[in-house]
């Protein structure tokens, strides 16, 4: 277990690093920013949505490397996904970081953060784009708080 929590830290490092989709998005229909002010965690989350398609997403901002890799992920996870199926990606992935569900193969990109879990404080921090993702699809404009 020890080799695989190494693996799933350097996954978030390497995230954290090299984030995808780390730009603005000029032709983006929505767009929203998300704070942890427990941590100092700020992102804008960029959406350009299609009916009822993600055709992109993208985010910019600062924070620490849990909160970066989670919107890292969020966003190469919910690009071409319909509304719908981005809302059950949200509940898999709140799940998986408040200790809901465990790790199963079926998580894939989400595995590393189930380590989140045992550190309360940090659940903020990798929650807090997913929460901003989902506010963007209601079409909230006002910025959102984890507290
Ligand atoms: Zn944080």
């Amino acid at each position: 277990m020890s080799d695989l929590r190494e693996l799933y830290q350097q996954v978030i490092l390497d995230h954290n690093k090299n984030p995808r989709n780390f730009r603005e998005l000029p032709d983006a229909t929505t767009k929203v920013e998300g704070f942890n002010p427990l941590c100092g965690d700020h992102y804008t989350v960029f959406l350009k949505i299609d009916g009822d398609v993600i055709r992109d997403v993208s985010f910019i901002g600062s924070g620490c490397a849990i909160s970066k890799a989670s919107a890292s992920v969020m966003s190469a996870t919910v690009k071409g996904k319909t509304r719908q199926e981005a809302e059950v990606l949200f509940d898999t992935f709140h799940k998986l970081v408040t200790g809901e569900t465990h790790v199963s193969d079926d998580l894939g990109r989400f595995a590393p953060f189930a380590g989140v879990a045992e550190f309360p404080t940090r659940v903020k921090c990798a929650i807090l784009a997913w929460h901003t993702l989902r506010s963007a699809l209601e079409g909230e404009k006002q910025a959102v708080s984890t507290e």
